[in-house]
């Protein structure tokens, strides 16, 4: 058996798919995997999109804990680069504990923390505006009014701002001093708003305990010197969901 299985095996089937470590109640889209309510939703704003002359695509969205926990200790250990606010490569060796979490965290979730686990929200680009051979970044630049895909992201703002956007907002819309702004990165509001109440540091313990024990998970020591004051900046510092997204209800389909 996995750890994650193990994980939950002792957590509630919900504490489990919070935390990354369930992932049986999703569907797909392509190699995205959402919450059901979530994909219906995005296959609605990505024919509206169609009709906008745009092709909405998902880059990201399902990620598991043990594909966060990989990230996290990469980046701790230097295997993958940590870059800063200007998109220049961080010099971990030279910096204290404090502040490489801190450089690691403005871009990367802690393990069990992200809110790509929770099958709510996803990275969006537009296909259609992607030249041929072209990588996708998913960076500030792309996102920008005159980068590559400023104007699927304008379109998608006035979506947002008229509470036509099928429940869709972006939590990192500007920067409150925790996670950089991720404008590509938008998230299911009626599903979400639960999920950030539910997440707290004695489960995100309990998740690290049972799945990524000992030096499992690089700089724990670290991250336990104040967890509360991290999530508060890292989870809790994002935009608050509009009303017409956070009330936005999804109608079944017909048989
Ligand atoms: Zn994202």
């Amino acid at each position: 058996m996995t750890r994650s299985g193990q994980a939950a095996a002792s957590l509630t089937s919900a504490q489990a798919a919070l935390l990354g470590l369930d992932q049986s109640g999703l569907v797909a889209i392509g190699k995205a995997l959402l919450r059901p309510e979530v994909a219906r939703a995005f296959e609605r704003l990505a024919a509206a999109a169609r009709v906008a002359g745009f092709e909405l695509a998902i880059a990201s969205a399902f990620r598991d804990f043990n594909r966060q926990l990989l990230i996290w200790n990469r980046k701790a250990c230097g295997e993958l680069v940590v870059r800063d606010d200007q998109d220049c490569a961080v010099p971990m060796q030279t910096l204290s504990v404090e502040e490489q979490l801190t450089c690691i965290l403005r871009f990367s979730a802690l393990p069990g923390a992200s809110r790509h686990h929770w099958g709510t929200d996803l990275d969006v680009y537009d296909a259609a505006a992607m030249p041929e051979g072209y990588t996708l970044q998913l960076t500030p630049s792309e996102a920008a009014p005159d980068g590559l895909f400023g104007a699927l992201h304008a379109w998608l703002d006035e979506r947002i701002r008229t509470g036509t956007s099928f429940g869709f907002y972006r939590p990192y819309d500007e920067d409150r001093g925790g996670v950089a702004v991720e404008r590509w990165h938008l998230s299911y509001a009626p599903l979400a708003v639960g999920c950030e109440e539910e997440l707290t540091a004695t489960l995100l313990r309990r998740a690290w305990d049972e799945c990524a024990p000992g030096d499992d998970l690089a700089l724990r020591e670290a991250l336990e010197v104040d967890l509360d004051q991290i999530l508060e900046r890292f989870v809790g510092r994002v935009a608050t969901a509009p009303a017409a997204a956070r009330d936005y209800h999804d109608q079944e389909p017909g048989p």
